[in-house]
């Protein structure tokens, strides 16, 4: 699949996913406004009830005549005569009751002109209760149109959505399952895309590390073959050489492809023993001469360690010096410097490989150190490489114990800084 359509997949699929959120949280919200009218109605219904019940009694002509009885006041009644406020607590409580009215609701009877209250749990609330949405007037009930019956809900909404709080866990459950599996997904797809032209960018630099010496040596071959070769035996030694030269290439990279294959497997070994680290830098410079002369290429030693010995394993730590030093020389485009420095610290050895070439950017101060990443370079694209050194080199160095840092700033150089404790941390 191509990257514009997998591109437009991907909107369009996101986009179809903002749509189902949106249609999901607005049906979630219509069916909380709709319970919550539906609460407004039942209390409506149950506070017009308890309201009618209590003009009811008003005009039972026995209660009347009871309150003008017990009233010493008799032609000047007033409406704290009438209201009895158990009477009140017990009728709203029961009729809240029957609508299924559970929450904490806080009311009073209050006069609306005066805004005095004459009854109800109003205490620290008047003001709430005084603006509540539900009031009910006391129409009949001595001044008419003055007194009013008003409740609160302290927490209407939320006590909807506590009775609503299944249906919306559910929701926001699914909703999440959704969009994680959705990012998942793109994620993946990114990342499978990325591997996949690693994977090819790996295999044409395997090709074409390949093709050359394989050509070399089949060239230098067939001159071996011709029957006069014999003749000059300067040619021939010059063939073989040749031959012999691109073999240990192509051995040597195939030795690394192999380290990384089994190092992927898990069935790397280290065998531990003391080494001299000052030796085993000396060694690889040995290993570099050829090509030293080749670039001239300066290479410094500032070996200040004291203590220089470390139990650790030769093979794998003079690949990692190695392909540090290699490093250093492909990637100085003009002659290459390098300085290559120990020192103790921390119950361990320093040793720092540091080039002036081109420098890393900041941004791939991490991925340089990825299994087969390589910096896209347009410039020195001709500096071949698997992009498995360093990968292997950070493996190596972990397993050992120790730790793997670079410093860098693009067109200035590179300091790849490698600790390894004195004793073995970690067995493998
Ligand atoms: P490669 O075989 O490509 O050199 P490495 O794993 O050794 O693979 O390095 C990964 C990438 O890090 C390289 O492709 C290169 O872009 C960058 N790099 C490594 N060492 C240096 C250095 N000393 N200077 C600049 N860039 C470097």
């Amino acid at each position: 699949m191509n990257k514009r359509t997998l591109r437009l997949i991907i909107v369009l699929s996101s986009i179809a996913l903002a749509g189902i959120v949106f249609t999901q949280v607005y049906w979630v919200k219509e069916a909380v406004d709709l319970k919550k009218e539906q609460f407004d109605n039942s209390v409506r219904i149950a506070s017009k009830s308890v309201v009618n019940q209590f003009l009811n009694q008003m005009s039972d002509s026995i209660f009347k005549e009871k309150i003008y009885l017990l009233s010493c006041r008799k032609d000047h009644l007033v409406i704290t005569d009438y209201i009895q406020p158990t009477l009140l607590d017990s009728l709203i409580d029961s009729e809240f009751g029957c609508m299924h009215i559970g929450n904490k609701y806080y009311y009073g009877i209050y006069n609306k002109p005066s805004g005095k209250f004459v009854a109800g749990n109003f205490e620290n609330y008047e003001e709430k209760i005084r603006n509540s949405e539900f009031q009910f007037s006391l129409y009949s009930i001595y001044r008419p149109g003055d007194y009013y019956l008003s409740i609160y809900f302290p927490s209407s909404t939320s006590y909807v959505i506590s009775k609503m709080k299944r249906m919306i866990a559910f929701s926001a459950i699914l909703l999440i399952v959704l969009i994680t599996s959705h990012i998942f997904v793109v994620y993946t797809i990114f990342r499978q895309k990325k591997l996949s032209e690693i994977k090819n960018d790996f295999i044409n630099n395997l090709t074409h590390e390949f093709k050359t010496p394989i050509a070399t040596t089949s060239l230098a071959a067939e001159m071996l073959v011709k029957e006069n070769i014999n003749k000059i035996p300067l040619k021939v030694k010059k063939y073989a050489n040749v031959i012999l030269y691109e073999n240990t290439r192509l051995q040597t990279q195939v030795e690394q492809i192999l380290r990384i294959a089994s190092l992927e497997k898990g069935n790397f070994n280290f065998k531990y023993e003391k080494i001299d680290i000052h030796q085993l830098i000396s060694s690889v410079i040995v290993s570099f001469e050829l090509r030293i002369e080749k670039s001239k290429a300066r290479i410094t030693t500032k070996l200040n360690a004291k203590d220089s010995v470390v139990s650790t394993d030769i093979t794998h730590l003079t690949n990692v010096i190695y392909n540090l030093v290699d490093n250093a020389m492909k990637y100085s485009p003009k002659v290459p410097e390098i300085i290559i420095e120990t020192k103790n610290s921390k119950k361990g050895i320093l040793i720092k490989v540091e080039d002036k070439g081109i420098g890393i950017a900041k941004k791939y101060h991490k991925d340089v150190f990825k299994n087969l990443f390589r910096i896209p370079m347009g410039n020195i694209q001709d500096v071949r490489g698997f992009g498995l050194g360093l990968y292997y080199s950070k493996y190596v160095v972990e397993s050992l114990g120790g730790s793997i840092d670079l410093q860098s700033e693009i067109g200035k150089g590179s300091t790849f800084e490698v600790y390894l404790p004195m004793k073995k941390l970690k067995k493998m």
